[in-house]
């Protein structure tokens, strides 16, 4: 499908500076070496079932789907996760190539925190040095996850410049790297960025499918008729796909906030070093967005999203706040699993999906993460309502 290495299609790609290119240059040659290394591989599986508590179940929701009335929904249960999301499959993936790259130092960039979260705690884990880049303004909103990550033994940098937002943090990462590359590896979150870092994600996301692929057929003797994921960046969309993505039989749906819709209204174009679909502004600059879900407000899209767009491949689409609020609500009351406000989302397209299709197909619909991390928030919303 790639047709240069790190496009997908005119997708992807690799737009920075010569000396940060020869950083991921080698970066890419060190992961290629190393993903099929069996040593390497033992060294993930032992760690992806003993710390992050691996396989995650493939649940099948009986309360859901009587209410949906349709299709059996199943859920993916990456909630359940060490640290309560996909996150850290990526990053215990990432933390063991620094480790063998010879890498001292790791630093990430991190939004909301759950990233910055998921990386101080393999890297206290692993006693690695710990730098995590926040933005300002992020870090006076999410006080709390800036004390969970200094507790886990990171040092978390707010970064004043721009907006004081996730783009600035990640800008002041690169720089990082390139300053100190010798030392120090750049734990990247999502299926974004200039390449190798979309292929590295993807990679280590991908154990969702190949775990739902082999507990479907294990449980319904076929493949499901839908995946169903959202979308923030695209790393548990593109991990919950990927190992169906040439089953043409199986759709692939991605969901994305209504605040938020980079693949409704968005246009191919440059961001962060590399070409996707992008929200722009009338000047053509990126458009900032607002979503109840944080994980989802980026106003790009991984290449390979992109580019599954581009052929049709996947479908995705769009649920508002108040769908997503609906489902927290819903999956709370009627399976006891409170979602995150991301899953939310996703939960609420299956819902609507499952009831128009027949009773002897199913879905699959990830749960990215748990929501622990949005019930004051979702408190809040509902006391205003
Ligand atoms: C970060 C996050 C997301 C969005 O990121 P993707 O890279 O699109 O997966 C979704 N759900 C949860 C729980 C998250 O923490």
């Amino acid at each position: 499908m790639t047709e240069t290495k790190g496009y997908f299609g005119q997708f992807g790609g690799s737009f920075v500076p010569p000396a940060l290119q020869q950083v991921l240059t080698r970066l890419d040659e060190e992961f290629e070496r190393l993903k099929d290394d069996a040593a390497f591989k033992a060294e993930l599986a032992y760690y992806y079932k003993e710390y992050i508590g691996r396989q995650s179940p493939l649940y099948f929701a009986e309360n859901l789907t009587k209410q949906a009335g349709g299709a059996k929904i199943y859920l993916k249960r990456e909630d359940l996760n060490h640290t309560g999301s996909h996150k850290i499959n990526n990053v215990l993936g990432q933390i063991l190539l620094a480790k063998h790259m010879g890498a001292k130092r790791v630093i990430a960039e991190t939004g909301a925190g759950q990233h910055g979260v998921a990386t101080a705690t393999a890297c206290a884990m692993f006693g690695m040095e710990c730098v995590v880049y926040m933005g300002l303004e992020d870090t006076k909103r999410q006080a709390l996850n800036v004390f969970r990550m200094e507790l886990l033994g990171a040092k978390v940098v707010a970064v004043d410049k721009g907006q004081g937002r996730l783009k600035d943090a990640v800008d002041e990462a690169f720089a990082d790297l390139v300053e100190n590359y010798e030392t120090t590896f750049y734990l990247l979150g999502s299926a974004v960025g200039p390449h190798p870092f979309p292929t590295i994600v993807k990679h280590f996301q991908s154990v969702i499918s190949e775990e739902s692929r082999e507990q479907i057929l294990q449980k319904e003797g076929k493949l499901p008729a839908a995946v169903v994921a959202c979308i923030g960046g695209g790393s548990n969309a593109i991990g919950s796909f990927a190992n169906y993505i040439t089953d043409e039989g199986v759709r692939l749906i991605g969901v994305e906030p209504h605040e938020a819709p980079t693949m409704r209204d968005g246009v191919p174009a440059e961001l962060h070093g590399f070409k996707c679909y992008v929200l722009l502004d009338e000047e053509g600059n990126p458009q900032p967005t607002y979503s109840i879900a944080a994980g989802l407000d980026y106003p790009g899209v991984g290449p390979e999203h992109s580019y599954l767009k581009h052929t049709g491949r996947a479908e995705y689409v769009n649920v508002t706040a108040e769908q997503a609020l609906a489902a927290f609500q819903l999956l709370s009351k009627s399976e006891g699993i409170i979602p995150a406000l991301e899953s939310a989302h996703a939960v609420s397209y299956a819902m609507e999906l499952a009831a128009t299709l027949p009773a002897d197909e199913s879905i699959i619909v990830t749960v990215s993460g748990r929501g622990d991390k949005d019930v004051e928030q979702v408190f809040e919303l509902l006391k205003k309502a």
